[in-house]
């Protein structure tokens, strides 16, 4: 059997698609919905990112407003920005690329910026709605593995869902949306802690790999028919790109894609879906601001 590779790409084009239609509905009403994107340093994936985010604002009719710091910048200017940020009405959200440099504290960045306008959902406030089940704005990158799964049809009730990863913006909130009640599933959490962490992925039907690692999940550790969602983006060297590297997750794609029912690839997989539920945070900001 081989799986059905879940279109992220595809997917994702028809939630910007919804967004942008509501976008022109807002605007119609006076409200131009606009992100702040603040890029601190020129790290070049976060710059990829940043540009990323910024082309997709504009594609759904959004307004961006861009923010680049340089390297040097001191947390106390960063979070100079980031107040005047909060108390400009015509931004509906604020988002700060993370990593910061190590020379800003990233938890007292995440803590200035007003719940309400906290479109990346890792406020403090946010993440605790979110753990109790209250109305706030969902990470996007976790968000979008939860529309990907709804929309393939794919059952989360009462199935066994195991997360490789425990960070803050990918395996501990992926982890949370999955066993609430709306999901219902049952959820393992795994890390580098775990002591035998193929004996955990087999028992998976839903399969989120967050490790950041290529090759960690491999087609002897996932049972037959399973639902596997790559989240991992790791670049690896590759001289026949003009880039220098190429895009690969933390499955092992072409063994596992013969056993899982579903799966999705990198690129095209999950990482479109970030973007898409990014602007449909905005969206909701703006909205709310009506
Ligand atoms: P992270 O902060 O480095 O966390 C990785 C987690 O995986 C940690 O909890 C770590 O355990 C665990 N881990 C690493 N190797 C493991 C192993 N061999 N076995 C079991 N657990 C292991 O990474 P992240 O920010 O969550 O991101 C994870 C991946 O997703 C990265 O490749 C990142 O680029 C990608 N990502 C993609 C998107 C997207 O839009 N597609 C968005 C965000 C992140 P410990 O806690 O014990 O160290």
């Amino acid at each position: 059997m081989s799986a059905v590779i879940i279109d992220g790409f595809e997917i994702a084009r028809q939630v910007r698609e919804d967004v942008a239609k509501k976008t022109a509905e807002l605007k119609a009403k006076g409200i131009t919905p606009c992100l702040a994107v603040v890029l601190v340093g020129e790290d070049p994936a976060s710059v990829s990112y940043v540009t990323g985010k910024e082309k997709a604002l504009l594609e759904v009719g959004m307004s961006d407003r861009s923010i680049r710091l340089n390297e040097k910048t001191t947390e106390k200017e960063l979070l100079d920005v980031i107040h005047t940020l909060n108390t400009d009405t015509s931004v509906h959200g604020i988002l700060v690329q993370l990593p910061l440099p190590k020379h800003i504290d990233e938890a007292k960045v995440l803590l200035a910026i007003k719940p309400e306008k906290d479109v990346d959902g890792f406020h403090p406030i946010s993440v605790g709605n979110m753990l109790i089940g209250r109305k706030s704005f969902l990470p996007c990158t976790p968000h979008g593995v939860l529309v990907l799964l709804k929309t393939m049809g794919i059952q989360t009730s009462g199935a066994h869902a195991v997360v490789v990863g425990r960070s803050n913006i990918v395996g501990k909130p992926v982890a949370v949306l999955l066993a609430r009640k709306e999901c219902n599933a049952t959820v393992t959490i795994c890390h580098t802690g775990t002591k035998d962490l193929p004996s955990m992925t087999k028992q998976a039907d839903i399969l989120i790999a967050a490790a950041g690692k290529p090759g960690t999940i491999t087609a002897d550790m996932v049972k037959e028919g399973a639902v596997v969602i790559d989240v991992g983006v790791n670049r690896i060297p590759d001289s026949s790109k003009k880039s220098g590297f190429r895009l690969v997750g933390d499955v092992d794609f072409d063994a596992v894609k013969e056993k899982a029912s579903f799966i999705t690839p990198v690129p095209r997989g999950v990482g479109p879906m970030t973007i898409a539920m990014l602007m449909q945070n905005t969206l909701e900001a703006a909205e709310c601001s009506l």
